[in-house]
């Protein structure tokens, strides 16, 4: 008998810390990665040949909406496809646990589509995660809006009470002391921008007893960026947490060119509190559709549209010429709905994509109809377009802000790294091929030359589909802070 399970021979291995490419064998048992060695000293009973490939740790998605899709798409094609290992979830302050009312509401079903996958605790919530055993791990912020709706219903448009205030951080706690890894806010978003700084600095305050990180899509991503980082920033001191500023961009045409404001303040800031962010490697993005962004982009696509379907993956132009009305008229009159917003300046993403504290999320919206490409292509474009083909960053470069800078900035113990001893999740790529495949016309095609995915030793994704592994778990933030200790 072989002394392991598996053997991924023969590759050149991106081992993640951004290390120079090593020719090795690497080798798996169980979960863990049990050995790498010389080229051809290692035999399992299961050997990949991964000649003229690169064996790199499994990419962790560090922002996702992907809490219960987990549950209802279990083989998660749209992430393993691309690498990914690990979905963490719950950011933009909306989150699937802990959920307390008895309807889904509208903001909910902006990322959740089944009323059954709501939680009313967290510990529920990663219960029905690990029972639908899915292909890669997921690890999980709560929603500071989600939290809000809980504890003042419809009345969202005003800060909230002191006691509203000790009900939130209550619930925050016990999350965090149930597993959940941190929380996040979105206070761009009509549900929490009547919440004032204090607020949500005072709903936050157990992230510094537990160790839990703070991640905040900001209150403003245009005009009024820079107070936004000085709020999230103060935040993070207040509650004595990490802070993750979530898809840094610098929205709409007069804003473009301002990564030169931004970015040399994040660089600063860094140098008093950990501040990380992280980027998607595109110039659109996407969330609601919202009348009061239409201005700001250039272009505006339809993602999903309730009361027309049809709409869907047509842009809002040719809809409102069709209508014979304004954008804004034909905006309202397909409501609700999702679109993606061209609105960023292709140097101002390169240039966060680069700086040191930037790491790789997707954003994507994985119940959307026609989603934006980010879902299925972000990691492959990052490593096939943008380092291969562009040269913005080396691929190791490109790999260490896909795996152990995640790792590390999220706190995911023995995971980012293909060290002996850490939990076997590996992506094993073509560099020469690597490239995302989904489009704006075409959003949900798997990207080319990834060939073989593991997460915690099972093979989540090989050969362009599903490999059958279904061994991923809900991590648990204790658990991974017991390790860490160990
Ligand atoms: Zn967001």
């Amino acid at each position: 008998m072989a002394a392991y399970d598996i053997v991924i021979r023969n590759g050149k291995v991106a081992d993640g810390t951004g290390k120079t490419l090593f020719a090795a064998d690497v080798a798996v048992k169980g979960d863990r990665i049990a050995s790498i060695d010389s080229p051809g000293t290692l035999r399992g009973d299961n050997e990949i040949d991964a000649k003229g490939k690169v064996v790199a740790p499994g990419f962790i998605d560090v922002h996702t909406h992907d809490d219960t899709a987990l549950i209802d798409n279990p083989t998660m094609a749209m992430k393993a496809s691309q690498g990914v290992t690990t979905v963490v979830c719950g950011n933009c302050g909306v989150s699937a646990a802990p959920y307390l009312r008895p309807d889904v509401g509208h903001w909910m079903s902006l990322i959740i589509k089944k009323k059954e996958n709501l939680s009313k605790d967290f510990a529920e919530f990663a219960g029905k995660v690990e029972a639908a055993k899915p292909a890669i791990n997921g690890a999980f912020l709560i929603g500071h809006g989600t939290l809000r709706i809980n504890m003042m219903g419809d009345d969202l448009n005003r800060e909230a009470t002191q006691a509203e205030i000790a009900r939130m951080r209550g619930l925050l706690d016990q999350s965090l002391e149930q597993g959940a890894i941190g929380m996040s806010s979105g206070l761009f978003y009509a549900v929490s921008s009547a919440a004032s700084t204090a607020e949500v600095a005072e709903v936050a305050q157990p992230l510094g007893k537990w160790g839990g990180v703070y991640t905040a899509h900001m209150r403003d991503e245009g005009d009024h960026i820079l107070k936004a980082m000085e709020e999230t920033f103060e935040i993070g001191r207040r509650a004595h947490a990490e802070v993750i500023v979530s898809h840094h961009k610098c929205s709409g045409r007069s804003n473009f060119g301002r990564m030169a404001e931004t970015l040399p303040k994040f660089t600063e800031a860094m140098k008093k509190q950990q501040i990380a962010f992280d980027v998607y490697p595109y110039i659109a993005g996407s969330t609601i559709l919202r009348t009061d962004m239409l201005e700001r982009a250039d272009k505006v696509l339809i993602t999903w549209s309730d009361k027309m379907p049809g709409m869907s993956g047509r842009d809002l132009a040719d809809i409102a010429k069709d209508m014979g009305v304004s954008m804004k008229e034909a905006g309202e009159r397909i409501q609700p709905a999702g679109a993606i917003y061209f609105m960023m300046d292709e140097k101002d993403v390169q240039a966060a994509m680069s700086h040191p504290g930037a790491m790789i999320g997707s954003d994507g919206i994985p119940f959307d109809a026609h989603p934006h490409p980010r879902l299925w292509g972000t990691f492959p474009r990052v490593l096939g377009h943008y380092s291969r083909d562009l040269k913005l960053f080396p691929l190791e470069d490109a790999v260490r802000r896909m795996t152990s800078y995640s790792a590390q900035r999220f706190h995911l113990t023995g995971r980012g790294q293909i060290e002996r001893g850490y939990y076997a999740d590996i992506c094993v790529f073509d560099p020469a091929t690597v490239i995302d495949t989904a489009t704006f016309e075409k959003p949900t095609t798997p990207a080319a030359g990834i060939d073989t995915v593991l997460c915690n030793g099972a093979i989540a994704w090989r050969d362009g589909k599903p490999g059958g592994g279904r061994a991923g778990r809900a991590l648990n933030r204790r658990q991974m802070q017991d390790e860490a200790k160990a």
